[in-house]
C-alpha cells in the first residue's frame, strides 16, 4: 500500500510519498520550508520524512504554494500540483 500524505491548498494539492524519504536524513523539505515557505514541517526522531505541525486546514491556510519543498527535495517525494495559467 502506498504511503502518502495529501493537503489540499488554496489553489492546489500537495502530495508526499512518505515510502521516498525512508533512509532520508537530509529533510531538505523541512528546511526550505523553515527559509522560504511558512515552517510547517518537523522533524521526529524515529520516524521517516516531514511531520506537518497543523492539521489539514491549519495546512492549507497556511502554505504559500512556494514550491520550495519540492525543488529541495532530492527525492522526488513532494509535488505540487497547481493550477497556472499558460498564454500562449
Ligand atoms: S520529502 Fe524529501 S527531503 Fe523531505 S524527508 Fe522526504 S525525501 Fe527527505
Ligand atoms: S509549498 Fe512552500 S509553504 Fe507550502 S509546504 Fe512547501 S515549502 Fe512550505
Amino acid at each position: 500500500m502506498e504511503n502518502k500524505l495529501s493537503f489540499k491548498l488554496r489553489t492546489g494539492e500537495l502530495i508526499i510519498e512518505l515510502d521516498k524519504c525512508v533512509g532520508c536524513e537530509a529533510y531538505e523539505c523541512v528546511k526550505a520550508c523553515s527559509l522560504y515557505g511558512r515552517h510547517l514541517f518537523r522533524i521526529k526522531l524515529g520516524s521517516w520524512g516531514p511531520i506537518p505541525i497543523y492539521d489539514k486546514d491549519e495546512f492549507r491556510r497556511r502554505c504559500i504554494e512556494c514550491i520550495a519543498c519540492e525543488i529541495m527535495c532530492p527525492n522526488h517525494a513532494i509535488k505540487l500540483i497547481l493550477p497556472i495559467e499558460v498564454d500562449y
